[in-house]
């Protein structure tokens, strides 16, 4: 039989390299004897003083390592531990020489033998680089790139993503911050032509709005982007904002959205619960967002927008169930809403492609054709521009 040739919509550079990956780095360039406080404060919160391990027993750390490090779902809502594990990576680009192109090789070769094909990988050009300039982002995206071009047979293409949590404080926008956003972002995008730059994202925490970014968004119809922002992801203020969040994206002309659970999501957990500014989820309020997800729902039918479905991230960042059979992805099927299956950090939720493609199939019932078939379908390089 034919290997299936995959592809995955929605991964980021920094999210996909594995544990055995992460050990590997630490290991070759001996971190652990050099930084060794250092390597044991960061893996601290996965359970594990990895330096420390690593000193008494190679062998047995890099097994407790590969089963510590990964953040399966645990029937809590794990975004805190997530974001921790995003420390470590941030270090060895930050400590390992060439650590961009290397680890642009390492995850790119990953997903090549888990016969993915074709990747929109998701990066921030701007994050971890000293101002924040087009310059940098550009060199940053070239060394990443420079590493994953060296795959044979794997398509990658670029799709820059925005900190909204940078950009944003207490849920109100800064707008000088911004505005130079934007221009160095449009500096990035005029130089940037001999890279596959093909979307526009936004991601982290919703400390501002959809709208509150339209300068910087503006940029992907300008530059022949596609826009796939995250949004809805259950991190704004309330989940009115989320879902209007949602409204704009579509309203901006994305083709795509980065999990939007909040426009899918059962809402009946809610009642009695706090939104993020203290105010009290009540029956009333629960029955006019139900009535705000319908209008969404049909408004993402009618314009035929995707949702990137990620289960093992999903259950873990967003719904914080243990049980895939809980996952709402059927009610997305049932309205006519195409999913596409991605993994989001294929090496913090240690779940490649192919098993968050079975999620769906097993426990939700998806045809695992059409999955695959919708990863062609809504692939940047699939829409006309
Ligand atoms: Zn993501």
């Amino acid at each position: 039989m034919k290997p299936e040739r995959l592809r995955d919509l929605h991964a980021h550079i920094t999210g996909s390299i594995d544990a055995d990956a992460l050990f590997e780095l630490i290991f070759d360039e001996k971190l652990y004897r050099s930084d060794k406080d250092k390597i044991d404060t960061i893996t601290k919160p996965f359970g594990i003083r990895l330096a420390s391990e690593i000193t008494r027993n190679v062998e047995t750390a890099r097994m407790r390592f590969n089963s510590l490090y990964p953040c399966r779902p645990n029937g809590k809502t794990e975004f805190d531990s997530i974001m921790k594990r995003f420390i470590l990576t941030s270090y060895l680009l930050e400590k390992v020489p060439d650590s961009e192109e290397k680890i642009g090789y390492i995850v790119a070769s990953r997903f090549k033998q888990q016969n993915v094909n074709y990747v929109e990988w998701r990066i921030n050009p701007l994050s971890a680089t000293l101002h924040q300039t087009a310059e940098e982002g550009l060199e940053k995206l070239c060394h990443f790139y420079d590493g994953m071009r060296k795959v044979a047979n794997l398509d990658s293409k670029l799709v820059l993503s925005i900190a909204k949590n940078q950009y944003g404080k207490n849920w109100r926008p800064l707008p000088e911050k911004i505005k130079y956003l934007k221009l160095e972002l449009e500096k990035l995008l005029k130089a940037g032509t001999g890279l596959p730059i093909v979307g526009l994202d936004a991601v982290n925490k919703d400390e501002i709005t959809i709208a509150d970014l339209q300068g910087p968004l503006s940029l992907a119809e300008n530059y022949g982007l596609a826009l796939v922002p995250h949004v809805g992801e259950l991190c704004s203020k309330n989940l009115e904002t989320d879902l209007e969040n949602v409204e704009t994206a579509v309203g901006f002309g994305a083709k795509r959205l980065g999990h939007a659970v909040s426009a899918y999501i059962p809402l009946k957990r809610l009642l009695g619960t706090y939104d993020n500014t203290g105010k009290e989820y009540t029956a009333q309020r629960i029955q006019k967002l139900k009535l705000k997800q319908d209008t969404i729902l049909n408004l993402l039918k009618e314009n035929g927008i995707a949702i990137e479905v990620c289960p093992t991230s999903n259950m873990a960042a967003h719904l914080g169930g243990i049980d895939y059979s809980l996952h709402p992805a059927d009610i997305l099927h049932k309205r006519g809403i195409p999913i596409v299956a991605c993994t989001d950090d294929y090496g913090i939720f240690g779940s490649p492609l192919s098993s968050e493609i079975d999620i769906l199939t097993k426990y939700k019932h998806l045809d695992r054709a059409m999955l695959i078939k919708n990863s062609k379908t809504y692939s940047i390089n699939q829409f006309k521009r």
